[in-house]
């Protein structure tokens, strides 16, 4: 058997007395009303990596794949028991801002294309819809070839720094306890910015004025309707000059089926065949850092979609045979903790259309704020000037305040409105490839992330 070396956590010598104060490091532990004190305990170390990704997203898997592609030995940490993140745990089967983007996400979309996993339009074009359910497997299949090691089931919920502020290990805890992951350089993807939060990382959440965060959605996949006969509700090429009227008319025959969404815009998105993905709820007033609120919403989210469809169904005709296939393992979260990185992407680099030569992605997506507030609105919030494509630079990917460490996806440096636009998935992933790819070639120098550039091979 493998001999496994241990990390004492928090650095506590013995068990200190009830009520005495705890010391880690310089760092005084103050015992709380309300909490417990765990005792300090040796945390085995599971393994030591050049590169450690923390969440198998669009971002991640990128981060992932470019890292081991640069010859980094890479780990990839992820929660839940498939990769993908909001593309398969959370079913979203439609990606946007991906067309103008090379490397990762044309192989993606390739594979997908080669896999029979994209749907096609009648000129042989391709939607931005694609399978779920093949997404995972190709995700794992690429994942292996590339040579990244996978831990699913395991959640990131502590970092480690050395005296010199610089992050050494990730924590995790799973079936196997908790397990500490030693790393050169680290990578944030877990679109809360888990690990950045636990690192001591500052960070932005929410509005700036008012704190609420965009509301969550929990997606659905749903069988029974024959495409052809349903063209006016979904998005497809007859309606693709008017998506809007699509969603407005599919709220009028839910709302004839008795329900009213909580989302005004309630959309349908042809997969394939008899297969479609629905986005239906907003969950106002709720954080995705904050696990009761998580809850709340999904159990919500779900009785609403089983009320709708019913509804549907109830209408019979062209929705008599409407089934719910499944809803989504994981809520859909727009928004988490914006990490502070060495740049902040602004509205104003939307606004002006900002280039930078550092720049790692090109953003074409506008503004898309789902209304934060429901006494206002229940769609979308109109951001109030036109969205140029802008850049995205290195910069925001490198976290201010902690050394070693890397974001990528949405919990990347900006600000609320810039984030409402580089969030889809199309940037994530070219986000998640760059930060691979700095992050490898500085594991392998020995360097900070801040003094490699992106195209630097380490030789
Ligand atoms: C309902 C909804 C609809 C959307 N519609 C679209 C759309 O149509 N097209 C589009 O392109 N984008 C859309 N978006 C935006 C987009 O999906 C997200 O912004 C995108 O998921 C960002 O990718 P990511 O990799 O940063 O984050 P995520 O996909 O959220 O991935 C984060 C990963 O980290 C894992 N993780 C989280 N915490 C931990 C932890 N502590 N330890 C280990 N693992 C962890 C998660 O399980 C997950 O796999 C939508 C978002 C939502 C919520």
């Amino acid at each position: 058997m493998q001999r496994r070396s241990f990390f004492k956590l928090a650095g506590l010598g013995t068990t200190a007395a009830l009520g005495a104060p705890l010391v880690r490091g310089a760092e005084r532990l103050i015992e709380k009303p309300g909490c417990v004190t765990e005792a300090a305990h040796a945390v085995p170390v599971a393994g030591e990596f050049d590169v450690i990704v923390c969440g198998a997203g669009p971002a991640g898997v990128a981060a992932a794949l470019a890292a081991a592609r640069r010859g980094a030995k890479t780990q990839l940490i992820e929660v839940h028991g498939c990769l993908g993140g909001i593309w398969t745990a959370g079913l979203l089967s439609w990606i946007l801002d991906s067309s103008n983007k090379a490397g990762i996400m044309a192989e993606l979309w390739k594979e997908l294309e080669k896999r029979g996993a994209r749907d096609m339009t009648s000129k042989g074009k391709g939607t931005n819809a694609y399978d779920t359910e093949a997404m995972k497997l190709m995700l794992e299949d690429l994942c292996t070839e590339a040579g990244v090691t996978v831990r699913l089931h395991t959640r990131v919920c502590a970092a480690l720094k050395n005296a010199a502020g610089r992050i050494e290990h990730a924590i995790t805890e799973s079936k196997s306890g908790r397990e500490a992951w030693r790393g050169k350089i680290f990578v944030d993807c877990t679109g809360e910015g888990d690990l950045a939060a636990q690192a001591g990382c500052g960070f932005d959440l929410g509005h700036p004025e008012t704190k609420l965060t965009q509301p969550m959605t929990l997606m659905a996949l749903v069988a029974g309707l024959v495409p052809s006969e349903i063209t006016e509700y979904y998005h497809s090429e007859e309606t693709a000059s008017n998506w809007n009227a699509t969603k407005d008319k599919l709220r009028a025959e839910m709302e004839r089926g008795g329900h009213s969404p909580s989302y005004a815009k309630p959309t349908l998105f042809h997969i394939r065949d008899h297969l479609f993905a629905l986005m239906t709820n907003h969950e106002y007033g709720v954080l995705g850092t904050s696990a009761a609120d998580i809850t709340r919403s999904t159990l919500q989210a779900r009785k609403e979609i089983n009320a709708l469809l019913d509804g549907l169904r109830g209408l019979g005709g062209i929705w008599k045979n409407l089934r719910l296939v499944v809803t989504a393992e994981q809520i859909g979260i727009r928004e988490g903790r914006r990490i502070h990185g060495l740049y902040t992407v602004t509205a104003d680099d939307l606004r002006e259309g900002r280039r930078h030569a550092d720049a790692v992605c090109r953003a074409t997506f506008g503004i898309d704020v789902h209304a934060t507030d429901p006494k206002k609105l229940k769609s979308i919030e109109k951001a109030g000037f036109r969205t140029k494509a802008y850049d995205i630079p290195l910069r925001a990917l490198i976290a201010k305040d902690v050394g070693g460490l890397m974001m990528a996806g949405r919990n990347i440096s900006g600000d609320f409105l810039a984030h409402s636009s580089y969030r889809v998935t199309g940037n994530s992933v070219a986000l998640g490839e760059a930060a691979g790819k700095v992050a490898a070639t500085a594991a392998k120098t020995n360097r900070l992330p801040q003094d490699v550039k992106l195209d630097e091979a380490p030789s």
